[in-house]
């Protein structure tokens, strides 16, 4: 199965005929519960790192950030 980003719609590379990702992505679920106007829908989407840098980077508080302590 190929993965695309939601945002900007390009294929999220991968190695051929796998789905081992060669460039990373952010994958963000949400189940949405009661006091949502979602209540009982699951939402998926992935971002490539372009568009989570554009799209970060208008929010008006930075995103917490933090050094690895172990790279895979
Ligand atoms: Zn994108």
């Amino acid at each position: 199965m190929k993965l695309f980003c939601n945002c900007c719609g390009k294929e999220i590379l991968t190695k051929e005929n796998s789905q081992i990702a060669l460039e990373d992505y952010v994958v963000i679920e949400k189940s949405w519960g009661y006091f949502s106007k979602k209540d009982g829908i699951r939402q998926k989407m992935i971002i490539c790192e372009s568009c989570f840098e554009s799209w970060t980077g208008s929010f008006a508080r930075p995103l917490q950030e933090m050094e690895e302590q172990e790279l895979l």
